[in-house]
């Protein structure tokens, strides 16, 4: 079986091949770089689910191959689930990692920590040529600091602190991460959905 991943982060695109190799699945997984190219739609719906769909399905059509597609963000419960679908964009249309976490910062700045709670989401969706598609959502709880700690990750890691966990998401090894975090938790649910359904 194969299957297409709609994305051109090559870290997304390794991180799936090796959970499919520890797994030692029967799956191989193609990239964007390896099929024609094709116009990426904009991810123009209110939710992580629609957005992954969407990419998902404009995959799946432009290739004729089973596709995957992941939409991912942060919601923080004192902004109304804000950042949301937004998190890439939050400071602006081609804002920066750094910018979109400054202004997180500065906007829960008179905040009290404990009210800080929050999640990361990620939205993964299948969608093959026969019209079959699923749709699932993991989630990684946890709260937000106000100091910025760690090196590692990306994006709005090092402010987050995971359920269970001491130090920011930034300060994990990448095989910590991987182990909790959301986009992880997605992708093992994902691919035990798709052997399962051989
Ligand atoms: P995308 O799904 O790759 O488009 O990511 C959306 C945005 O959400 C990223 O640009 C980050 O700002 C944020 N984000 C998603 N997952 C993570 C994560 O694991 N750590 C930190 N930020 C994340």
């Amino acid at each position: 079986m194969r299957v297409v991943l709609a994305t051109n982060n090559a870290k997304k695109l390794a991180e799936l091949r090796r959970l499919v190799d520890e797994q030692q699945l029967d799956l191989t997984v193609l990239g964007l770089a390896d099929v024609a190219a094709y116009p990426e739609p904009a991810e123009t719906e209110r939710t992580f689910e629609g957005n992954a769909l969407l990419k998902a399905r404009a995959c799946r059509d432009a290739t004729g191959e089973p596709a995957l597609a992941d939409d991912s963000g942060i919601e923080v419960d004192l902004l109304n689930n804000m950042p949301g679908v937004r998190s890439a964009r939050w400071a602006g249309k081609g804002a920066t990692d750094q910018q979109n976490l400054d202004l997180l910062i500065a906007q829960l700045a008179d905040t009290d920590p404990a009210e800080r709670t929050g999640r990361f989401v990620c939205a993964m969706a299948y969608a093959a040529p026969d019209g079959t598609e699923h749709v699932l959502r993991a989630t990684m709880e946890g709260h937000l600091v106000s100091t910025p700690v760690g090196a590692n990750g990306f994006g709005y890691d090092p402010i987050f602190v995971a359920d269970g966990n001491t130090r920011t998401n930034a300060e994990l090894s990448p095989a910590e991460k991987d182990a909790i975090s959301h986009r992880g938790k997605a992708v093992r649910a994902m691919l035990h959905w798709l052997v399962r359904r051989g």
